[in-house]
C-alpha cells in the first residue's frame, strides 16, 4: 500500500514512524514532512493546506490512504474534496471539524447530547460581552470562537484584564476573525487529562492514556506551550476515571453524533476537567494530539494501518486493538526563547551517538548543507519505552545528555515528578 501523510510535525513523524514497522507498507510520502520524516518517507514540497495540489498528488500517485496530522486541513474540507474524487482519505469531514474549528459549535453540540461542560454564554457583541461579564465570576474563561493555532483561550484573574482581552479579541481582533464570535465560560477547577479515541459511526474506543505537560519550565511554571513532553499510562487515569469518561463523555459523544446525522470517522481528542463534580469535557480535537500521540502510537502494537482502514468501513467494533505493556516517555526539546520568539538553523549535534532502543520524532528540523538543523520552536522528542515511566524516563535524560544545539531547552521533570 502507498500512504500520504499531511503535516510536519512529531505527530506526523510518529504516524511515519508506526507505518514504517507495519507490513504491507510499501511506500510512504510526507507533505511537507521534515528531516527526520525524510528518512522513513519521501516528503514532498506541498504545502500541508494546499488541498488542490495534495488531492492531484495522490490521484497522480494512486495513493491508497492518505492520513491528514492537522486540524486546519481537515476544519477546511479537505477529506470532503478527497472523498469527491473517490480517494481514501483518513479523518472526520468539514462539517464533523467544526468541532474543533468552532467553540460555539462544539459547546452547543455537548450542551444538546447532554455531555457535562462548563456553563458558557456566546457572544458576537463587545458591549453586550463587557455587560455580563461579571455573571461568569472570576478567574473567568474567554475563547475565541475559530481557530487560533492554540492561542485562543485566556483566563482572566479580573474584570480589568477580561475587558482587555474582549477587546482585543472582538474589536483589535488580534485572532482576525477567529475572535468575531467568543464564547465565556465559568472557570474550572480540577486536575486537566485527555484521552484520545479512534471513532467510526458504530463504535468509539479510547487509546491508552497518557499524560501531557504543557508550561514552558519544570513544575507546570510559565507560559504555555504547544506540549514539552508526554507519558503513557497516565497516573491519574484510573479504571474508574475512564469507565466514568466512558459513559458520560465518550459513549455520549458518539449517540450526539448519531442523532445529529455526524458521520464522524477518524480520531478524536477529548481536553478533560476532573472536578469535584466528575469529569467535564474543555474542548474536541478532531485529530491526534502532538506530542501525546508520539508515547500513545509508540505502545501501539496493532497495525494502525488496519485500524484506519476498519473505520473507513465502519467496522471499528470487529478489530482487537492492543498495546505493548511497556509504558512510555517522550520529552521535546525545544529552540531557546519558545514559545515567544526564537532563533532557527542551530546545528543539532549527538543524535547518532544514541542507545538503540531510543527513538527520536522530529518536529521541527531541516537539512541544510549536509547538516540537520533547527526549523521550528519545538524540535524533536526524544521517546523510550520501559517496564515504568520513571525507568522510561530515566533513559530519555540519560541520553538528553548526548544531544545539543545552541539554546536547547527541555523540561527536566516529565515522567520523574509524578
Ligand atoms: P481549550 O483549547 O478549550 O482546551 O482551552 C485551552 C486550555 O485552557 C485548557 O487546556 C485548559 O487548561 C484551559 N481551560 C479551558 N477551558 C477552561 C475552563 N472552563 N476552566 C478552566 N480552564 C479551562
Amino acid at each position: 500500500m502507498k500512504f500520504l501523510i499531511i503535516g510536519s510535525g512529531g505527530r506526523e513523524h510518529a504516524i511515519a514512524w508506526k507505518l514504517n514497522n507495519e507490513d504491507n507498507v510499501n511506500k510512504i510520502y510526507c507533505a511537507p514532512g521534515n528531516a527526520g520524516i525524510s528518512e522513513i518517507a519521501e516528503c514532498l514540497n506541498i504545502d500541508d493546506n494546499d488541498i488542490e495540489n495534495l488531492l492531484q498528488f495522490a490521484k497522480k500517485e494512486q495513493i491508497d490512504l492518505t492520513i491528514v496530522g492537522p486540524e486546519i486541513p481537515l476544519v477546511n474540507g479537505i477529506v470532503d474534496e478527497f472523498e469527491k474524487e473517490g480517494l481514501k482519505v483518513f479523518g472526520p469531514n468539514k462539517e464533523c471539524s467544526q468541532l474543533e474549528g468552532s467553540k460555539a459549535f462544539s459547546k452547543e453540540f455537548m450542551i444538546r447530547h447532554n455531555i457535562p461542560t462548563a456553563k458558557y454564554k456566546e457572544y458576537t457583541n463587545l458591549d453586550k460581552a463587557i455587560s455580563e461579564i461579571d455573571s461568569f465570576g472570576y478567574p473567568v474563561v474567554i475563547k475565541a470562537d475559530g481557530l487560533a493555532a492554540g492561542k485562543g483561550v485566556v483566563i482572566p484573574q479580573n474584570r480589568e484584564e477580561a475587558i482587555v482581552t474582549l477587546k482585543e479579541m472582538m474589536s483589535d481582533k488580534k485572532f482576525g476573525s477567529a475572535g468575531d464570535k467568543i464564547v465565556v465560560e465559568e472557570f474550572l477547577k480540577g486536575i486537566e487529562t485527555s484521552i484520545l479515541a479512534f471513532v467510526d459511526n458504530d463504535t468509539i474506543v479510547p487509546m491508552v492514556s497518557a499524560k501531557d505537560h504543557k508550561k514552558i519550565y519544570n513544575h507546570e511554571q510559565g507560559p504555555n506551550t504547544g506540549g514539552m513532553g508526554t507519558f503513557s499510562p497516565s497516573e491519574i487515569y484510573t479504571e474508574e476515571l475512564s469507565k466514568d469518561i466512558q459513559e458520560k463523555v465518550l459513549n455520549k459523544t458518539l449517540e450526539g453524533f448519531k442523532k445529529d446525522g455526524l458521520n464522524y470517522k477518524g480520531i478524536l481528542f477529548v481536553g478533560l476537567m476532573i472536578t469535584e463534580h466528575g469529569a467535564k469535557v474543555l474542548e474536541y480535537n478532531v485529530r491526534f494530539g502532538d506530542p501525546e500521540t508520539q508515547s500513545v502510537l509508540f505502545r501501539l502494537e496493532t497495525d494502525l494501518h488496519k485500524i484506519m482502514e476498519v473505520i473507513l468501513e465502519n467496522r471499528l467494533k470487529d478489530i482487537d486493538i492492543n498495546y505493548k505493556k511497556e509504558e512510555a516517555v517522550c520529552v521535546i526539546l525545544t529552540s531557546g526563547g519558545y514559545p515567544e520568539s526564537y532563533e532557527k538553523g542551530k546545528v543539532i549535534s549527538g543524535l547518532d551517538n544514541l542507545d538503540k532502543d531510543i527513538v527520536v520524532f522530529h518536529s521541527g528540523t531541516k537539512m541544510l548543507d549536509n547538516n540537520l538543523v533547527t526549523n521550528g520552536g519545538r524540535v524533536l522528542g526524544i521517546t523510550a519505552k520501559a517496564s515504568s515511566v520513571e525507568d522510561a524516563a530515566k533513559k530519555v535524560y540519560e541520553n538528553i545528555k548526548r544531544i545539543d544545539f545552541e539554546g536547547m531547552h527541555y523540561r527536566n521533570d516529565i515522567g520523574i515528578e509524578i
